[in-house]
Order: structure tokens, then sequence, then C-alpha cells
């Protein structure tokens, strides 16, 4: 069985809104995950200019420890954006680099526990989702 999306979104705290990309796979025994946020309106920090546009994307490789059953690597392609007033450049929110660990997330780190089972379902597994 594969994680849903639902899952690994729930564990990077995002909702769906906050999607643009989403996906994952497996190499060896790592869990890869690809994640590409939404555009968001936000404006440049240095004048507070809204006219701004986006430059490119940068792949940040991140190392995430709230899958620590399994090693687990984000890539996060961060949106860069430039500011068409005075030319600086500048990233959207991270919200991985801060991020603490709530219930939710230890509540679906047992469920990927439990989907290591050779015979876990959704159904044997949902009174852990819902405690
Ligand atoms: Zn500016």
């Amino acid at each position: 069985m594969s994680l849903t999306n639902e899952m690994i979104s729930d564990v990077l705290n995002l909702s769906q809104d906050d999607i643009e990309h989403l996906s994952s796979c497996r190499i060896n025994n790592t869990l890869v995950i690809n994640v590409r946020l939404k555009k968001k309106t936000c404006s440049c920090p240095n004048c507070g200019s809204f006219s701004i546009r986006i430059k490119e994307y940068k792949l940040r490789k991140i190392h995430h420890s709230l899958l620590s059953l399994d090693p687990c690597i984000l890539n996060y392609q961060a949106r860069r954006y430039i500011c068409s007033d005075g030319g600086i450049t500048f990233y959207e929110d991270n919200p991985f680099s801060n991020q603490g660990v709530n219930i939710s997330n230890l509540t679906i780190l047992n469920v990927l526990k439990e989907l290591k089972e050779p015979n876990a379902t959704f159904l044997n597994i949902s009174p852990i989702i819902r405690p």
C-alpha cells in the first residue's frame, strides 16, 4: 500500500489548498516526496510592492525528521520571486523550516507504522486515525 497525498500533506502540516503538486515514491528504503506549493499573494519584503513575478524555482532537499521511521527526503521546489520595482529576489514563505510536532503528525506516524504491516488495510487502522 502506498501513502496517499492526504496522509503526506497531513504529516507535512499542509492543507490541500496549499499544494500545487505533491507526489511521492520510494527509492530503495527512502521515501522521496516532491512538493510545490501554490502561489500566494505576497509583497516584496524590501519595498512592499505587489509588482512581483516568479523568477525561478530552486530545488531544496530537506531531510524530514517527522517521518523518522524511514529516511525521508523532501524535494521542495521553492518559488523565488523578483520585485519589479527594486529588482531584489526573495523566496516564498517556507512552511517546512520551523514546524513543530503536533498530535496529528504523531497520529499519522502511527498510521505509517501500521501500514508497514503486510496485512494492514485502511479498515483495520481506522481506529488509529480517529482516536
Ligand atoms: Zn521591492
